[in-house]
Order: structure tokens, then C-alpha cells, then sequence
């Protein structure tokens, strides 16, 4: 069963998102290699594959760094497990203060787990989305996306990466940018497997 899982710090509107990407879409869950808290699984109608959402490995802030490193830990290892599966990854962010949390956390000994993700998921070949997620919240929206670019090593301006950084506001029902981005990376698949 294909898969696109979704990962994020807590708060930054997951659930949300789930919410809007699969209405009432039917809750499955199952159990899989490398998992040691069940993640949620939720079938999508339109295209036969399901959305995973990663909960409780949402990294959260406030929460001690060994947690935090374990959560990152057990998301490494549900990927790793299950990488074939895997048809695309999405990093969901909060637009509003996605820059200043990388910046916070970013020093000579330490990768901000946001930008780790990323790596990771794109170092597997999982093509990955960053659903920028709050929009609605932003003013200087093209000066945000240029500087969380130059924060994930993408060359600015952001509208080079639009099959990458996709602008939503989950609470508002606009996901648009991300389902198409999504189904970029679909079709690139599709035309390699001919
Ligand atoms: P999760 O912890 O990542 O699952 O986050 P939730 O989905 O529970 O959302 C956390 C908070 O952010 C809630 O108060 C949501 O209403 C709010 N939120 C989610 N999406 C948006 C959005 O697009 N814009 C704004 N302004 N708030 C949002």
C-alpha cells in the first residue's frame, strides 16, 4: 500500500491539514516495521494510495531534547522501514515562524529537525514537499518563502521550487499548492516506471 507521509512539529496545524486533505475519508490503522507508536493512517479517495500522519512523533517544542531526539529517531526509522512504499514525503511548517525556529536552533553542533527531515527524506529520493502551512498569517509572504529557501539550501526566489515549497492555509480550506506540487512528483514517478 503506497503511502505520503506527513511529518511537523506540534501546532503547526497537522491535523488540519489531515482534516482538509481527507474529509471523512476512513480511519485505518495498521501496524508496520520500525513503529513503536502507531501512526495514522487515512485512505484518499481520488488516488489509491493513503496519507500517514506521523502523530506523537510531531516533535514538539517544549518538550526535553531526548525526547525530541527519540521522536526524530522513530520517524528515521518508519521512513528507513518503509521507503518503498513511500511515494512522497510532506514537512508541514508554520509559515509564520518557521525561519526564526531554524534560525534558533542552527549552530555549529546542531541541524534544526525540521531542515534534518528534509535532508533525509530528499537523501532517501522520497520527493518532499514543505507545506507552508498559516499563510494566512503572513504579510511579506514572497520574502518568508525566499528566506526559509535559503534555510533548506534552496536557491531563492522561493517560485523556483513550487513543486517543493507549497504556500497553504489549512484553517481556510487553501491546500491547492500543495496537491499540486504533490502530484508533480506523482507524474515524475509515474514517467520513470515506463
Ligand atoms: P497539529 O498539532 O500540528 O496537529 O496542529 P492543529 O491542526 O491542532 O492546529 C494547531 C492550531 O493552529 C489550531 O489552533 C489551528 O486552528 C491552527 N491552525 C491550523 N491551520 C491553520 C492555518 O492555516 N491558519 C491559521 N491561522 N491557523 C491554523
Amino acid at each position: 500500500r503506497q503511502e505520503v507521509v506527513l511529518v511537523g512539529r506540534s501546532n503547526v496545524g497537522k491535523s488540519t491539514l489531515m482534516r482538509e486533505l481527507t474529509g471523512h475519508s476512513k480511519f485505518t490503522t495498521g501496524k508496520k516495521p520500525g513503529v513503536t507508536r502507531k501512526p495514522n493512517h487515512y485512505d484518499w479517495a481520488p488516488e489509491s494510495f493513503m496519507f500517514t500522519d506521523l502523530p506523537g512523533f510531531g516533535f514538539m517544542s517544549g518538550v526535553e531534547e531526548s525526547r525530541s531526539e527519540q521522536i526524530a529517531t522513530d520517524i528515521v526509522r518508519y521512513v528507513e522501514a518503509n521507503a518503498d512504499d513511500i511515494l512522497a514525503g510532506v514537512l508541514v511548517v508554520d509559515g509564520k515562524s518557521v525561519v526564526d525556529i531554524i534560525d534558533r536552533h542552527s549552530g555549529p553542533d546542531e541541524i534544526p529537525h525540521d531542515v534534518e527531515l528534509f535532508h533525509f527524506l530528499r537523501e532517501l529520493e522520497i520527493p518532499t514537499v514543505v507545506a507552508v502551512n498559516k499563510m494566512d498569517k503572513v504579510d511579506d509572504e514572497d520574502e518568508r518563502l525566499d528566506d526559509l529557501c535559503d534555510r533548506l539550501g534552496l536557491l531563492p526566489p522561493w517560485r523556483q521550487w513550487q513543486d517543493t515549497i507549497a504556500p497553504i492555509s489549512a484553517k481556510r480550506g487553501n491546500v491547492e499548492p500543495l496537491l499540486s506540487a504533490l502530484k508533480t512528483h506523482f507524474h515524475d514517478q509515474k514517467r520513470d516506471d515506463l
